[in-house]
């Protein structure tokens, strides 16, 4: 038997509960892995929750990203013993999860635990993070240099966010942190970030091309955000759009991809090719200063799961929670 995190369909909504689960009833998968650490995303928040449907299997465990140590496997890749991490492939969506003691998943889906971090760290770094340097590749891959002007980085204050700014300070770029908690500007310079600017500036309804602020940006908020952000973009540069955290819509106009030639990212983290999840792991184990990053980070248990997903829908979370499934 082993503990956890079991989402259920019920006659109305859904239940979420932490559940001893017996190891016969694990999924499919040619590799078992006895997770030590998982984490908070936003998705993880969506699924607990039941806000959209991100939960497409019941009963299902939750969890989008583990990081643990192989028990079994027979994937020619992977033996007994091996450190790996996983993020995304439909985990906690179509197939069992990481908010559990043990998980049983395809080989393919794994990659190794970066020589450069503890399972504990690459967790606190987790899928939220791993998209963050999916941005940043972005960007750099469009030739965005420190010297072409300022990055503005997007919901700030929540996990994208914050390693975000924070690679993209250790790589000279200086950051422009756009935050619904101007509270948190200590917080937010201490990552690394050289200005803040209050969410609401962005947030509404604004002009399709506006004054060129910004060489590029990291977006994790979607809606008038987004199209905001393109409208400030100067000339020929470029915006990584990964989330949705002010909703899914983009009213946004032609105007700056015509009149400004500048290119929109999509980041896509879950069904990222092997490769491209390979480098964004071992550039974070270069470029994220994750000793630094203390304040960055809260852990919880398997037990306090449901309350923190409520709270990160409500925009309540800082930074990253890990999850020791184990306590
Ligand atoms: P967090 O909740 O940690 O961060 C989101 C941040 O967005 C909040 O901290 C808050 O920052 C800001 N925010 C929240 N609500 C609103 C709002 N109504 N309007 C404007 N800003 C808001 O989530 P994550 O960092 O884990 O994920 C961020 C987004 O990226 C999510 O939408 C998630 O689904 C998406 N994502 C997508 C992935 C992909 O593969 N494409 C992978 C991982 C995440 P502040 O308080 O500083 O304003």
């Amino acid at each position: 038997m082993f503990k956890a995190v079991v989402i259920d369909k019920q006659e109305q909504g859904q239940s979420v509960s932490l559940t001893e689960v017996d190891e016969s009833q694990l999924p499919e998968g040619d590799v078992t892995v006895a997770v030590e650490y998982s984490t908070i995303n936003y998705k993880d928040g969506l699924a607990i929750t039941g806000k959209s449907p991100v939960v497409r299997k019941f009963p299902m465990v939750g969890g989008i990203d583990f990081a643990g140590t192989v028990e079994a496997s027979s994937h020619p890749d992977w033996k007994a013993g091996d450190r790996v991490v996983l993020n995304g492939w439909g985990v906690g969506e179509t197939h069992w999860g990481g908010l559990s003691q043990k998980a049983r998943v395809k080989g393919d889906w794994l990659v190794p635990l970066p020589a450069a971090f503890s399972a504990k760290q690459a967790m606190c770094i987790g899928t939220a993070g791993y998209t963050a340097m999916l941005c940043v590749l972005a960007l750099e891959k469009h030739g965005l240099k420190p010297e072409d002007g300022e990055i503005l980085v997007t919901g700030a204050g929540g996990g994208v966010g914050g390693v975000a700014i924070s690679v993209l300070s250790k790589l000279g770029y200086s950051v422009v942190a756009s935050s619904g908690r101007t509270e948190e500007a200590d917080y937010l310079k201490a990552l690394g970030a050289s200005s803040i600017i209050p969410r609401d500036e962005l947030s509404k309804a604004g002009k399709p091309l506006a004054k060129e602020r910004w060489a590029g940006a990291v977006d994790s908020v979607g809606s008038y955000t987004l199209a905001n952000v393109c409208a400030g973009i100067q000339m020929h540069g470029a915006v990584a759009a990964c989330g949705l955290a002010q909703g899914m819509d983009f009213p946004s106009t032609v105007a700056p991809f015509i009149l400004r030639g500048i290119t929109l990212y999509g980041i896509d983290s879950v069904m990222a090719p092997r490769a491209q999840r390979v480098e964004a792991w071992e550039r974070l184990g270069r470029d994220f200063a994750i000793g630094e990053r203390e304040g960055m980070f809260q852990e919880i248990g398997l037990g306090d799961v449901i309350g923190v997903g409520e709270d990160i829908i409500a925009g309540k979370v800082r930074g990253r929670v890990v999850v020791d499934v184990n306590r």
